[in-house]
């Protein structure tokens, strides 16, 4: 067998034993799994593309190699490793294999700042000296600065910084297209960089926040909430019953479904879609308030909508039903949470202010479909939870749902 015959066939396992992992792995995820499987898919690619460019190092014999070529191999190095290392933390967070919540330690700026300043040091030694052992050293320093910097980046901001990870990734694997020669994989990466990092923008300014705010803040470090029900301050909770509130949206006028990460976990888009037909057989008015960040990535509730058949001139996007919630009747909030919270707009230092919300609390009516008092992603209060025009029905979205499809049939 000649060598490149042999080669040829190791590709092909390779890419054999890659698809069987991965095309079950991406079939069977669930919606609400998907940010940590983009994540260690991402970090695979980022350390693929490392590990390309320091093989490449190494077999073209780093001494030989013009300042432009090493700069290319350099960059791969620094960028595939921070990303692999940086994707898999994001994993382990997402997957709840560690905490979410931020984790800090004293000084971790400077020591962040510190190794930061010893690789770039140390990548201007490698192209003085083209030492493979200074190229390794730099490697493992890029896995561990990938590493701290998301630690202290919390649960609820690690989908931005998996796009930015994923931006890094497409960067690394365009600077190995460059080594090998690739056309395809510097246009495949090219795209995979300037895609992330538009996305990454257009999430951030979704949540109103600044990219620094979110990878700097150590956001949602301090609970503020326990979700213990009222709370010290006396304020107490309207809970009803999927009668009541059957009869309260089968005579509405008009009622906006808010749907949020709850929805999406209880698999309810579809009897929201019942419930939404069955008012709009009574002469209701429906329409679908959406909030470009509910869920855990971006587009996730116009995906699983998307998904129930929900017509598309029922969804409304934040701003179009900010200005039709002031005339809505009822505004039903099914498992979503920091998206509808008024801290947002009304207290400052709140870990969310600025964020733009959907404005359930201009609503007549709201009603909640969530299990408990607990927070969401955020970890903070949510004080329309104890407004007067609210009212609570307690237990799983799609259960809740189901009872008011009955409910409302029934009025
Ligand atoms: P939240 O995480 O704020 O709230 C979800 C609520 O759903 C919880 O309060 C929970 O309450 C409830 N819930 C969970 N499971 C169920 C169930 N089976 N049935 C009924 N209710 C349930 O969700 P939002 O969608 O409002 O907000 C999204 C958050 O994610 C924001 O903080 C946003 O910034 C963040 N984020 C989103 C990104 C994106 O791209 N979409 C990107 C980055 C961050 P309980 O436990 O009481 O049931």
């Amino acid at each position: 067998m000649s060598r490149a015959t042999a080669t040829d066939l190791v590709y092909l396992v390779a890419i054999a034993i890659g698809a069987v992992i991965g095309v079950p792995a991406a079939r069977l995820v669930k919606m609400t799994a998907m940010p940590q499987m983009v994540a260690i898919f991402n970090g695979v690619g980022g350390g693929a593309a490392a590990l390309v460019s320091l093989t490449e190092f190494i077999s073209l014999g780093g001494k030989s190699l013009a300042i432009y070529r090493i700069c290319e191999i350099l960059f791969g190095v620094l960028v595939g490793s921070v990303s692999l290392a940086g994707s898999t933390i994001a994993f382990a967070k997402l997957q709840e294999l560690m905490t979410g919540r931020p984790i800090t330690y004293p000084a971790q700026q400077p020591i962040n700042a510190a190794i930061g300043l010893a690789i770039v040091a140390l990548l201007v030694v490698t192209v003085v000296t083209a030492s493979t052992t200074v190229l390794v050293i730099v490697l493992i320093l890029s896995l561990a600065l990938g590493a701290i910097f998301v630690l202290p980046i919390g649960g609820a901001d690690t989908p931005v910084l998996i796009s930015l990870l994923n931006a890094f990734t497409g960067l690394a694997v365009a600077a190995s297209g460059f080594t090998l020669d690739s056309t395809l994989l510097i246009v495949a990466g090219t795209l995979v960089g300037a895609s992330g990092t538009l996305l990454t923008r257009m999430m951030s300014q979704a949540m109103g926040r600044s990219l620094a705010n979110i990878l700097f803040s150590a956001f949602g470090s301090v609970v503020t909430a326990t979700g213990e029900g009222p709370d010290a301050s006396g304020r107490s909770v309207r809970a009803g019953t999927a009668d009541d509130i059957g009869v309260l949206l089968a005579y509405a006028r008009k009622v906006a479904i808010v749907p949020g990460y709850g929805l999406a976990v209880a698999q309810a888009q579809h009897t929201a879609r019942e419930l939404a037909d069955a008012l709009s057989a009574r002469g209701v008015e429906v329409y679908y308030a959406i909030h470009p960040v509910a869920g855990r990535m971006p587009g996730h509730m116009n995906v699983l909508l998307a998904e129930a058949n929900v017509p598309y001139d029922q969804l409304e996007e934040m701003d179009d039903a900010n200005q039709d919630m002031a005339t809505t009747d009822v505004a039903l909030v099914v498992g979503a949470n920091d998206t509808v919270n008024p801290a947002a707009k009304n207290t400052p230092g709140s870990p969310i202010y600025g964020m733009p919300i959907i404005n359930a609390d201009q609503a007549t009516n709201i009603v909640f479909l969530k299990r408990s008092m607990r927070p969401g992603f955020a970890g903070i209060d949510n004080e329309l939870l104890y407004d007067p025009k609210t009212t609570m029905l307690f237990g799983d979205a799609k259960d809740s749902l189901s009872k008011l499809v009955s409910a409302v049939k029934a009025a």
